[in-house]
Formats: structure tokens, C-alpha cells, sequence
């Protein structure tokens, strides 16, 4: 069913008033993808009434208060992305198109959503709690850079002056919250949430406050608070945080423990209708649900770890994956549905062929301080494992009304490489019968110590797996090729590195990356505290290009674009990037909902038409 959104509807199910209201800086689409549908859908089947209340209009009170005030609280989001990388290019220019709103112009969403709509509820509606969620709440939970502003910024609980903050995936925390607000009890304790106190509570670990990580002159302080946020982040063994602003502290409570299993099939299995809602549909196309209406999410988590992704902040380094019979339940209901074409778009995850591969002691005690599981060299004691996605993949195949499925979600070439039982088999399997003519990875760069900031496998990988994809396709006489993602002006990369690059490029590899995206400091990574305060965690000074020009030339020695970019700005004042699936920075459920709409933009693009001629397939197939 979907979720009322007007006072009609709740009339029709017979609500006097919702218990929750749910606010989004996207559009209501009622799928998995979309999170503020998938936390609506969760507390629904725990009984509660919800609302959704999807980009309000803030220069009045009409959108907002159209079902009134909720009795419990309003969870407030921004949507699927922080709204100031929704917003803006890494150039700092205005994003003009939006797929997450009706018509596709990008006009709904405002900067900083979380706080305008939280001043918009304060102004026009008074009484219920207002809670803040997403991953522009957890990503700026504690004092943050922001790349916009070029400054720290306070933690946003501050800013908004909302009453609480969930933070990481939210269903768990909210249903906790809705409960224990329906019977009165104190929810200051949950775990999963920040809040404002006016003193430290006991055993509490402290970090630098807010002053001392502002300060321009030391940045010192900064690192230290970032190690000590993400030495606490993992459910197992983190302590309870705290870090002063001004006379009042900010607390991040305890994070809240994964979903299980079971629980993740129960709240993927909901009854989404796997469409726009109508009040926003007759409002325009909705491009978003395009790219996921036959899509299938596996699993969550990713313990990649890149520096430069916001998924470890969001989502968490631990995989819980789904089981094979709720998706294939799920495909099924998708190959019933009226008007499907045969074509599972994608299945996967964050990365894709994580599926059902996590790590036990992880499980049992935590994830490691001292190592990173996968990094330069997956850990040996990672079960990798390719055997339960193929399976998955052959299962999905044999469903009536399904032709083909693809992996379009990104994935770790090394985890394939360092898979000596399965990897080959996956691969060809990959090859054969689940990519369209490309097959897109993410190593970033080539250069060791550029990939030694950013976590991730060195060049001699990269060119394993090559060579195990050209042998793939060789024994089974395909016409396909690897597209690569690079990063340029990465903390630590200078235009030696991207030469160095551009050289790898040309004589190992024998292509021109056209792929090539310039890094955006997003809030609370690993590469945004290296970015402002010019060290790795470990206080070595590392070279950082911050300038847009020197950024931009960076890009221009590997992709060769710099007359392009030239002109692209004479003609509109605006620098669009291409997003890339795998690695984007911008990931959690919410980045990786945007790289799958950049994959199907990318679809269209003259790139793909190319490699579909290339690979003698009708372009018209995938649409
Ligand atoms: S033992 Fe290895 S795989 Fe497991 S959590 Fe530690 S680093 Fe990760």
C-alpha cells in the first residue's frame, strides 16, 4: 500500500491523526530504495500510522501541516543524498536536473534540507518532537567539514535546533522511538541517537570540541577527533561519544545493533507498490524510478571501507544479507507485476558481490581497529566466497517471466581475484550472462600511495583481473570490455600521480578513461578530515590540491576533457560529473540509489550506445 500523504487518504483508512510523519527533501516513491518509504513501511507493519510528507514547500505552511501535527514525532531527512551534494557539483555549481523530483528540474530540495525543514515545522506546527534521520543527518552528527562552506560547521543537531538525531540505517531506532514515546518512557537512552545535554554523561568517551576542531591554525585536534569517532562506530565496541559546544555537549549514544537476516527480508518484503506515489506522480516523471522499478537490493553494509565513502559512515562495515528465497520472492512478485519486460535491472547492493560473505569474529566481537578487511589485500580470514551469488543469480534466471538479470551495482575486483575456488566461475558467469557488454569497476587510481590513503588494492590486482576478464571473454568469443573509474585531486594525488595515471592508462590497460570524477569531500569520511587538515590519521603531511582549477587540471591530464570543461562552462556556468557505480563517496543506501540513476543516464549515453554496437546488441533492449 502506499503511505497517506494527504488528509483524504488517511480519512479513507480511518486515522484521526498520524503517529509518525515522516519528512523528505526527495519525492515518495513507495520502494526499498527509497528510505524514507522502507522506514514508513517498517513502522506501519509494527502498527504505528504513518505519514510522508515528500519535498515541502518552505515559503508556507500549507505542505507541511497537511496532516497535521503527528502524535508521536517527525523524522526529518533530506533524502537519499545529503542536499548539498544533490545540490552542487564538485565545481560548486548548481545542479540543474534532479531525478528524485517530478519533471526532473531541480527546484524542490533546498540547501541544508534538514534545517530548513525543521525551522518550517517549528514555525507553522508546534508540539511533536521532530527527529532528524538520513545520511545528512548521520554524516554531519558531530562537528564536520562542509566543502560548501568551506569551514567546520557544528554539528547539525545544533544548527536545526530539532530535538534528536537518528543516525546509520534507521528502522530499528525509529521503531524503538515510536515505542517508547507511545508509552511515555524516556527515549534520551536509545541507542542509535545524538542529543543535546547540558553535561557529559558518565563513561563517556570525549572528543575534541567544537571549537578546538574549528580552529583554523591547529587542525591537529580535527584528526584526533575523527580517529576517536571512528574507532566508535562499530555496535560491538563502541563507547557512548561526547564533544563540547560552546556550554552545551552533543552525546552520540551507543550505535544501534545491524538488522539480522530475517529482519532485513521482513522489511524489504513489505508491500511496496513499486511505484511514484500518485500525488507526486501527476507532477511530472519521476527518472529515479526508472532505474530501480526492476531492481533487487541484496544485502547492505560494505566492508570495503574506502576512505573517500560515506557508507561505512552511513551504513556500517558489516554485511547482512537477505535470504535467497525472500528475493527470489521479491523478483517473482516484480516478474507478475503488469508491464514487466523481462529485465531485472540490477542485483546487488553497495557492492555487489558481497552478498552473503561477511567475516565471523566481526560478527562475534566487532571489526578490527588495527586493519581494514579488504584495503591493499583482503584479510585471510574474510570467507571469500562467489559460490551463493551464483547460485542466486542461476536461481533469479529460472523465474517465469524473467530473461535476463543483471549485476549493474559496482563490484570488488579483488575480492574475484583473491576467490581462487569461485572467482573464475563467477566472473565467467558475469560475463555471460549478467553485464551488457561492459562490465564497470571502480580502482580508482594506480599510484600506491594515492591507494594506500584511499584503502584500496594496488595496480598489480587490477591487472590480475583483467586478465582473468580478457580470458573470459576470449574462451567464450564476447566482444566486451572494462570501463574504468579514477578519481583525480584525492588527498595525497598530485598531478605526478595522475600522469603517472594517464601513462598506466595508455600502455597497460590501452584506453583513455573517459570515467573520471573529481573528489568531493563529503561529511565525516576518512578522506574529507585528510583533505582539511592536510595529514593522514597518523599526522603525515600528505599534498592536498584544493583549488577548483588545480582539481580540475588533475582530471584534465587523464581525461584529456580540458577544452570540453572549458567550453561546458562558457555555455552554461555549470561543470556536471559523471557519478560512477562503486566507490562514489556518496553511497549508503542513499549514494548507491544515486550511482544506479547515474548508470542509467550513463545507458544513454554515447559511450553506451558504442559499446552495445560494439557488442552487436540493440540498445533499445535495456530501456
Ligand atoms: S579479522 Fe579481518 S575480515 Fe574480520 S573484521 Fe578483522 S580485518 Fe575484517
Amino acid at each position: 500500500m502506499f503511505i497517506p500523504t494527504t488528509r483524504k487518504e488517511m480519512d479513507r483508512l480511518g486515522w484521526r491523526e498520524p503517529d509518525v510523519v515522516l519528512v523528505s527533501g526527495d519525492t515518495y516513491t513507495d520502494n526499498s530504495y527509497n528510505g524514507t518509504a522502507l522506514v514508513g513501511h517498517w513502522l506501519l507493519d509494527h502498527g504505528f500510522k504513518v505519514g510522508i510528507i515528500a519535498q515541502p514547500d518552505i515559503s508556507s505552511g500549507d505542505d507541511i501541516s497537511r496532516l497535521g501535527s503527528p502524535r508521536l514525532f517527525w523524522s526529518v531527512s533530506a533524502g537519499c543524498v545529503d542536499s548539498m551534494v544533490a545540490n552542487y557539483t564538485p565545481a560548486k555549481k548548481f545542479r540543474k536536473e534532479d531525478d528524485f523530483t517530478p519533471g526532473g528540474v531541480n527546484d524542490r530540495r533546498p540547501d541544508r534540507a534538514c534545517i530548513a525543514y525543521t525551522n518550517l515545522i517549528k514555525r507553522h506546527i508546534k508540539g511533536s518532537p521532530i527527529i532528524l534521520a538520513g545520511i545528512e543527518a548521520s554524516l554531519r552528527r558531530i562537528a564536520h567539514y562542509d566543502f560548501w562552506s568551506d569551514s567546520v560547521r557544528r554539528s547539525i543537531l545544533f544548527d536545526s535546533k530539532a530535538d534528536a538525531l537518528v543516525y546509520g540505517m534507521g528502522e530499528l531506532t525509529n521503531l524503538d522511538l515510536a515505542r517508547r514515546i507511545q508509552a511515555g518512557e524516556d527515549w534520551r537512552d536509545a541507542y542509535g541517537i545524538c542529543r543535546i545535554e547540558s553535561s557529559p554523561p558518565p563513561e563517556c568517551s570525549v572528543i575534541p570540541s567544537y571549537e578546538e576542531v574549528s580552529d583554523r591554525s591547529d587542525r591537529r585536534p580535527f584528526m584526533k577527533a575523527y580517529s576517536i569517532f571512528r574507532k566508535n562506530s562499530d555496535p560491538k565496541t563502541a563507547l557512548p561519544l561526547c564533544q563540547r559546544h560552546g556550554d552545551r555537549w552533543l552525546v552520540q549514544n551507543r550505535p544501534r545493533r545491524c538488522m539480522t537476516s530475517e529482519e532485513l527480508d521482513s522489511a524489504y518484503g513489505s508491500s511496496f507498490e513499486n511505484a511514484v506515489h500518485p500525488y507526486y506522480a501527476k507532477q511530472g516523471k519521476v527518472k529515479a524510478m526508472e532505474t530501480v522499478r526492476n531492481s533487487v537490493t541484496t544485502h547492505r553494509g560494505c566492508y570495503g571501507d574506502c576512505s573517500f565513502c560515506a557508507i561505512s559512515v552511513h551504513q556500517g562495515t558489516t554485511v547482512v544479507s537477505r535470504s535467497k528465497g525472500s528475493i527470489i520472492d521479491e523478483v517473482r512478485r516484480m516478474a507478475s507485476a503488469k508491464g514487466f519486460n523481462g529485465i531485472i535491472q540490477d542485483v546487488g547492493g553497495p557492492t555487489a558481490n558481497m552478498y552473503g560473505i561477511e567475516c565471523a569474529k566481526k560478527i562475534a566481537k566487532g571489526r578490527c581497529e588495527d586493519r581494514r578487511c579488504l584495503g591493499g589485500r583482503p584479510c585471510p580470514h574474510l570467507p571469500i566466497d562467489h559460490s551463493g551469488q551464483i547460485d542466486l543469480l542461476d536461481s533469479l534466471v529460472e523465474i517465469d517471466g524473467v530473461r535476463r538479470v543483471f549485476v549493474n551495482s559496482g563490484i570488488r575486483h579483488d575480492l574475484i581475484v583473491a576467490d581462487r575456488r569461485n572467482g573464475s566461475r563467477y566472473l565467467d558467469d558475469l560475463v555471460a550472462n549478467h553485464v551488457s557488454g561492459q562490465m564497470k569497476i571502480a580502482p580508482e587510481h594506480i599510484s600506491d600511495e594515492v591507494l594506500e590513503l584511499m584503502g584500496k588494492p594496488g595496480s598489480g590486482v587490477l591487472l590480475d583481473f583483467k586478465n582473468m576478464f580478457d580470458r573470459a571473454c576470449r574462451s567464450m568469443h564476447l566482444d566486451e570490455y572494462l570501463t574504468y573509474y579514477f578519481m583525480a585531486a584525492h588527498p595525497g594525488c598530485t598531478e605526478s600521480d595522475m600522469r603517472e595515471l594517464a601513462g598506466f592508462c595508455s600502455k597497460k590497460l590501452s584506453i583513455r578513461p573517459e570515467q573520471v570524477q573529481v573528489f568531493t569531500p563529503t561529511p565525516s569520511t576518512y578522506s574529507t578530515a585528510m583533505w582539511w587538515c592536510g595529514t593522514d590519521i597518523d599526522g603525515r603531511p600528505i599534498p592536498v590540491d584544493r583549488s577548483i582549477d588545480g582539481r580540475q587540471h588533475q582530471k584534465d591530464i587523464v581525461a584529456g576533457r580540458r577544452n570540453a570543461r572549458r567550453s561546458l562552462r562558457d555555455a552554461d556556468g555549470t561543470l556536471q560529473t559523471v557519478r560512477r557505480p562503486g566507490g562514489c563517496g556518496l553511497r549508503g543506501q542513499e549514494g548507491f540509489l544515486l550511482c544506479l540513476v547515474d548508470r542509467q543516464r550513463f545507458r544513454h549515453s554515447q559511450d553506451f550506445r558504442l559499446s552495445e554496437r560494439r557488442s552487436g546488441r540493440c540498445p533499445s533492449r535495456f530501456r
